[in-house]
């Protein structure tokens, strides 16, 4: 399998090649040159199996001749065995014809941790069999960091240091990325924003020479790696549901358009999928995209769901391209036109082909709130804001009769106050993390100064290599 970028100036890469460069050097993002598709016969055969063994067979075609497929098998094994459902994504019904996916049993609870715990085990794989070692360098708002830390503390030949806006998240959040021990993990509070973190990531790759010595690799969300690997539980919850005799629908909490890219691709794998409603909160340019072809930028404003609150999803591109007949000069045009004028020219006929295949919804903080409360008194079921607004979009799904899955993206347990405010009492922590309060934490604190994080980030390398 080779990998293209939606942006045609950079050079095409296996497998391995895109996992260790994450962005392309066109400023693209990497996309399969040929998408892998499946016969009806082929996803019967994958009904029944279990999670480990239905991830291998679902991204091997992805992987192409990097990693054989008994490697492949046994790094989804180890993936999965952390989770703490065995189901791994239990599908749970909520109402006739509606569904959630619960995709928070792993060791930080939010959806996250499906494709990172399989890339911690993919980059060490890759990096023994090249002799080589990396430093994976990253800004969190919260999940991605706590995701990333979990999935690469301890991992030989690879060191992870992520910058978190100081005093800027949750408690849970910061205590989730900085009771880590293990050596090869930094965490580093910045005086400053999460867009001032990123803009310090940024600087880091920009810096070539250090870029360089330090062999700098992310693990953002545009990495296609964890694209692919977000495509077996779409797969597993349709599956479950029929498939593929039957078509199902999916409702996606949206921020990057990472996971909702991932239910696209499954269908374009072949995998009947009738609708994908993608739920915004009120940081809503995608659902004004499909409504009216309006994908104009405005301020972020910060909501309940805050891993929604983004303006520009990276991964939008990767749908454009496919939109545009898969173009890169006119992907890499409107990409441009985007950034320059903060509104995106997308032509007529692309924008009527996604809006037959995708529908927008929006939820504000205060209909969340009533979407928590309502679904607990109705069924007992308790779903953070994320999962809240998935599940509202799914009722709002335009597919009569089809049923509807909502991915529930975290444990309501991430979001004590905002679950407080919908029903009065405030979630215990899961077991794994009773103790999170009384670990002890480890981090360094930073201006927000260039210099100064390339100096902790080669004095963190230094250590583990000396
Ligand atoms: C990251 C995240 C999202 C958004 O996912 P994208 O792939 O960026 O669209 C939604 N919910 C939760 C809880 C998240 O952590």
């Amino acid at each position: 399998m080779r990998y293209v970028s939606t942006r045609g100036q950079a050079p095409v890469r296996d497998f391995s090649g895109v996992l260790l460069a994450g962005l392309a050097e066109d400023g693209g993002l990497y996309v399969p040159e040929a998408w892998p598709s499946l016969t009806h016969a082929d996803w019967r055969a994958l009904r029944g199996l279990p999670y480990a063994e239905l991830a291998a067979r679902v991204v091997h075609p992805f992987v192409g001749n990097c990693i054989p497929y008994a490697t492949l098998q046994r790094l989804c094994q180890e993936a999965y065995a952390g989770f703490d459902h065995p189901a791994v994504v239990p599908l749970i019904q909520l109402d006739h014809d509606l569904f959630a996916c619960e995709l928070f049993h792993g060791p930080t609870l939010a959806f996250k941790d499906l494709a990172m715990q399989l890339l911690g085990r993919l980059f060490e794989h890759v990096l023994a069999g090249q002799d080589a070692r990396v430093t994976i360098v990253g800004a969190t708002s919260g999940d991605t960091g706590s995701a990333a830390i979990e999935a690469f503390a301890g991992r030989e030949r690879i060191d992870i240091v992520i910058l978190h806006p100081e005093g800027r998240t949750s408690e849970v959040q910061r205590r989730q990325m900085t009771t880590v021990q293990a050596a090869n993990v930094t965490n580093v509070a910045v005086a400053g924003s999460f867009d001032d973190c990123q803009d310090l990531v940024k600087a880091m790759f920009a810096d070539t020479p250090f870029r360089q010595e330090m062999s700098l690799s992310a693990v953002n969300s545009i990495n296609w790696a964890r694209i692919a690997a977000q495509i077996p539980y779409y797969v597993a919850a349709a599956l479950a549901l029929g498939a593929p005799d039957r078509e199902v629908a999916f409702a996606v909490p949206t921020g990057n358009f990472g996971n909702v890219l991932a239910a696209w691709a499954a269908r374009r794998m072949g995998l009947p999928v009738a609708r994908l409603v993608v739920g915004s909160n009120r940081n809503d340019i995608l659902a004004r995209f499909l409504a009216a072809n309006d994908m104009t930028v405005r301020g972020v404003e910060p909501s309940l769901s805050p891993s929604m609150d983004i303006q520009v999803s990276s991964n939008f591109e990767r749908l454009l391209f496919e939109l545009l007949d898969r173009e890169p000069a006119a992907t890499a045009a409107a990409m441009a036109a985007f950034r320059a004028e903060g509104h995106m020219p997308v032509p007529d006929y692309a924008w009527r082909r996604a809006t037959t295949l995708f529908s927008g919804f929006t939820l504000d903080d205060a209909g969340t709130l009533a979407e928590i409360r309502r679904l607990h008194a109705a069924t007992g079921t308790l779903v953070d804001p994320h999962a809240a607004i998935g599940i509202a979009a799914a009722r709002a799904c335009p597919c009569p009769g089809v049923p509807t899955v909502a991915m529930a993206t975290a444990h309501p347990a991430k979001f004590p106050d905002a679950i407080q405010r919908a029903i009065g009492s405030r979630p215990p922590l899961p077991s794994r993390l009773a103790d999170l309060y009384e670990r002890t934490e480890r981090y360094h604190r930073a201006p927000n100064d260039l210099a100064a994080i390339e100096a902790l980030v080669r004095a963190a390398v230094q250590r583990n290599t000396a």
